[in-house]
C-alpha cells in the first residue's frame, strides 16, 4: 500500500480538495491509505474554542464561525442536497452537547475531545468528495485504529494494539483517515501533539508495510533552509532518515520529528513532495548512494533560555540532574540543547504548554536560577567549519556549541 499525507494547507478550501483529487490522479490511485489534517487553521480556531470554554466566553460562537468555514468549503464541492451538510453539522452539534454535558476539570482532556473534531470532519469531507469523482473509498475512524495511552494532548502509541489493529485492514483497498488522533482504552480520544498527522500517516505506512509515503506540502520538498527565514536556499532531493531525523529534532518544521523513525525501522521510502507540482520529484528520504549531505540551516524560535546553578558552588552531580529532568518531565518542557559547567547547567528549552514559571519556581528552591524567554536556536547542519565565522555576524550569541558538523547557538530573539 502506500500512504498519502495531505496537511490543512492542502485543503484550506474547496480548490484545495479538488487539487487532493488531481493529485491522486496523477500519481495512480489504488491501494492508498489517505491521511489528512483538519482543514486551514481550524486546530489552532478549535483550541480557542476550548480556551473560551473555559474562561466561561462565548465558545459557541467560536465553534459557529468554525462551521460556518466548513459548509462554505463544502458549498464548492458538493450541491445542496448532499448528506454531508447534515453530517458537519452534527459533528458541531456534538461538540456544543459535549461541552454542555462536560464535568471534568482536565483542560488537555477536554482538549482532545473537541480539537479531534477537526479532523473527523476534514477527512469526512474529502472521502465524500473523492467518492463523487470516481475515488472509490473506505472512509476510516483513526480512533478504532490508533491506541494510545492517556497522555491526553501528547499520547504515546501503543504499538502493539494498534499494528493488531491496522493490520486487519485489507490491502486491496483505498481509505482515507484522520492524522493528529487516536484514542485511549475507554475509547476516548487523545491527540498526539500539534502537527502530528505526519506521524499519524507513518504509525499506518509502518503497519501496513507501506510500499512509500508521501506527504503532500505547498514547498518543493525538504529544503537547506526556510525559504521564508533564510535566502539562497535549495531542494535537498535525497537524504538519509538519520539527516532527516536530526534536522527535524532541531527544528526544520517541514517533517514532524516522531514522523521518521518508524519509517526508518522498515526502511520505508518516504518523499515530501509539493502538492501544487506532483510530478516533480521533491525529497526523497531514505536509504540511497546519492545521499547528500549539504550545508542546511534550522532556526526554532520560541525558546527559552535557563541557567541553572548550584546555590554552594557545589559541582553539578547526578543528584542534581535527576531533580532537573524530573522537574522538567513534570512541566512537560522540552530540551532542545544543552550544556554544562562544573558548577551550572544551561538548557535551551520549549515550553510548549506554558509552564516555564512553575519550573523555575520548582527548580529555585534548590537551586539559584535565570530564565531568558525568546530565544531562538539557530543550528547549521553539516556546516563548513573553515567558514564559521559568517554565522556569527549580527547575532547576541547567549551559548554556542559545536558537535561533529553541527554548529548550534542560541541567540537572543
Ligand atoms: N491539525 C493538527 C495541527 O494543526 C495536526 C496536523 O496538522 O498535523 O496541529
Ligand atoms: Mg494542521
Amino acid at each position: 500500500m502506500k500512504v498519502y499525507k495531505f496537511g490543512g494547507a492542502s485543503v484550506k478550501d474547496a480548490a484545495g480538495v479538488k487539487n487532493v483529487a488531481k493529485v491522486l490522479a496523477s500519481q495512480g490511485y489504488e491501494n492508498c491509505l489517505l491521511v489528512v489534517s483538519a482543514i486551514g487553521k481550524t486546530t489552532n480556531a478549535l483550541e480557542v474554542a476550548v480556551k473560551h470554554y473555559f474562561e466561561k466566553e462565548n465558545y459557541q460562537q467560536t465553534l459557529e464561525d468554525i462551521k460556518r468555514s466548513h459548509i462554505q468549503i463544502a458549498n464548492g464541492l458538493f450541491d445542496d442536497k448532499n448528506d454531508i451538510f447534515g453530517e458537519i453539522s452534527l459533528f458541531f452539534d456534538e461538540m456544543i452537547f459535549f461541552l454542555r454535558q462536560n464535568k471534568s476539570p482536565n483542560y488537555n482532556f477536554v482538549y482532545d475531545q473537541v480539537v479531534s473534531c477537526g479532523e473527523m470532519i476534514s477527512s469526512k469531507i474529502l472521502s465524500e468528495y473523492l467518492i463523487s469523482q470516481g475515488f472509490e473509498n473506505t472512509w476510516l475512524d483513526a480512533r478504532d485504529f490508533i491506541k494510545t495511552d492517556h497522555n491526553y494532548r501528547e499520547g504515546a502509541v501503543d504499538w502493539e494494539l494498534t499494528e493488531k489493529n491496522i493490520a486487519s485492514l485489507g490491502k486491496q483497498k483505498n481509505y482515507v483517515t484522520q492524522g493528529f488522533i487516536g484514542s485511549e482504552e475507554n475509547n476516548f480520544t487523545v491527540t498526539l501533539g500539534r502537527e502530528g498527522s505526519d506521524y499519524s500517516a507513518a504509525i499506518f505506512a509502518y503497519c501496513l508495510d507501506a510500499e512509500h509515503m508521501t506527504i503532500w506540502k505547498d514547498v518543493p520538498g525538504v529544503m537547506t533552509g526556510d525559504p521564508r527565514k533564510f535566502q539562497d536556499v535549495s531542494l535537498l532531493s535525497n537524504i538519509s532518515y538519520e539527516e532527516a531525523i536530526e534536522m527535524a529534532y532541531y527544528g526544520a518544521s517541514v517533517i514532524h520529528p516522531k514522523t521518521l523513525q518508524p519509517l526508518k525501522q522498515k526502511n520505508i521510502p518516504f518523499f515530501v513532495k509539493s502538492f501544487l507540482e506532483p510530478e516533480k520529484p521533491g525529497t526523497q528520504v531514505g536509504i540511497s548512494p546519492k545521499n547528500e549531505q549539504t550545508e542546511s540551516y534550522i532556526l526554532k524560535d520560541g525558546q527559552a533560555l535557563l541557567r541553572i546553578a548550584t546555590r554552594d558552588f557545589s559541582f553539578i552531580a547526578e543528584e542534581h540532574l535527576s531533580l532537573i529532568f524530573s522537574a522538567l518531565a513534570k512541566f512537560k518542557i522540552k530540551i532542545s540543547l544543552m550544556q554544562n559547567t562544573a558548577i551550572s547547567l544551561a538548557l535551551c528549552v520549549e515550553d510548549k504548554y506554558g509552564n516555564i514559571l512553575a519550573l523555575n519556581d520548582e527548580l529555585s528552591k534548590n537551586f539559584n536560577t535565570e530564565i531568558v524567554k525568546n530565544v531562538s536556536l539557530f543550528t547549521v547542519r553539516n556546516a563548513d567549519m573553515k567558514h564559521l565565522t559568517k554565522f556569527y555576524k549580527d547575532k547576541d550569541v547567549l551559548l554556542e556549541q559545536i558537535s561533529m558538523r553541527t554548529l548550534q547557538m542560541v541567540i537572543n530573539g
